[in-house]
């Protein structure tokens, strides 16, 4: 039977894992099927299992799964552990099934692939939701300087901080009372997708500043738009998505596939749908 991969959403049809693995598989020259599942929202756990019936080995697990994943995986890397989330299970030759998220080592990834440097520079994490909290752990391991975590709800990012206080310069607040200037701003709030900025001071840039929006799209969000006029160099998430897949990927096949032809392949289609 052809090992099965799969991405679980719901929804799930606009995703573009599909396209990355088979991609994926076709360079490295592996043989896998890879579909889109979108799974009943009560029931993440009843479509795993029948997806695993069928000769599932493995998969990504987006929006709203993540936890469910987290759940059901008997066996989580620390990372996953530490990020509360599993966005990659896999079926262990042992029989278990294993849980580990890959969207931090995507995040970093993307960045070193953009030359922005990660040691000794202060950064300002927008959001605290599930995507905020698995890239901390990856960005204090890569040597940044400080971290100051901002959110609309603030007690949330005043919560997240203080599981990472004994990891370094972690702090929580709201939009307004960030402090920069920043070296790096990444924005992990769902606010671009409903076209909302988060309300940030005029000086939240350093004169060589990089913002970073987690979403990505035909065309700049409004929080990159906002950035590039406040002089920062921006960058948009696809990178992430393609890396924190070739992690995943990885995992399952122990294969590294090349990401540099396929950022270039996706990012010409995003811009062919504008
Ligand atoms: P969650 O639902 O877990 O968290 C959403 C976060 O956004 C919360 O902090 C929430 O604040 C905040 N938020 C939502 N709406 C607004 C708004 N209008 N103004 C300000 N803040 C807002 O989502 P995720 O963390 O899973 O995902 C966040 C984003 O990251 C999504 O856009 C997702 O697509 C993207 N992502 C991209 C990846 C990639 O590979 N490129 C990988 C993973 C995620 P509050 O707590 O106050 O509700």
């Amino acid at each position: 039977m052809t090992d099965r991969y799969a991405v679980f959403g719901n929804p799930i049809g606009h995703s573009k894992s599909p396209r990355i693995h088979k991609a994926f598989a076709e360079q490295t020259a592996q043989t896998l099927r890879y579909d889109a599942i979108e799974a009943p929202k009560a029931d993440f756990a009843g479509a795993w299992q029948a997806f695993v019936d069928a000769g599932g080995r493995g998969a990504n697990v987006t929006v709203p799964f993540k936890q469910d994943a987290y759940s059901l995986a008997q066996v989580l890397s620390p990372r996953a552990q530490r990020a509360g989330a599993v966005n990659t299970l896999m079926l262990g030759r042992d029989g278990k099934l294993y849980g580990d998220t890959t969207d931090g080592v995507g995040l970093v990834r993307d960045l070193q692939a953009h030359a922005a440097p990660l040691a000794g520079v202060r950064v300002l994490l927008l959001g605290a939701g599930g995507a905020s909290r698995g890239v901390i752990e990856p960005l204090l391991e890569a040597g940044i300087a400080s971290l100051t975590i901002a959110n609309r709800t603030v007690a949330k990012a005043e919560e997240l901080a203080l599981l990472f206080a004994d990891r370094g310069e972690v702090a929580g607040c709201g939009f307004d009372a960030a402090e920069g200037p920043f070296d790096l701003v990444i924005n992990a709030t769902s606010a671009s997708l409903a076209g909302d900025l988060p309300p940030l001071p005029d000086k939240t840039f350093t004169a060589d500043g990089l913002a970073y929006d987690m979403m990505y799209g035909a065309e700049p969000t409004v929080f990159l738009r906002w950035a590039a006029a406040h002089g920062a160099r921006t960058v948009d998430g696809l990178g992430m998505l393609i890396e924190q897949a070739a992690e995943s990927f990885w995992l399952w096949r122990q294969v590294r596939p090349d990401t540099a032809p396929l950022r270039e392949s996706l990012r010409r289609e995003l811009s062919q749908h504008s």
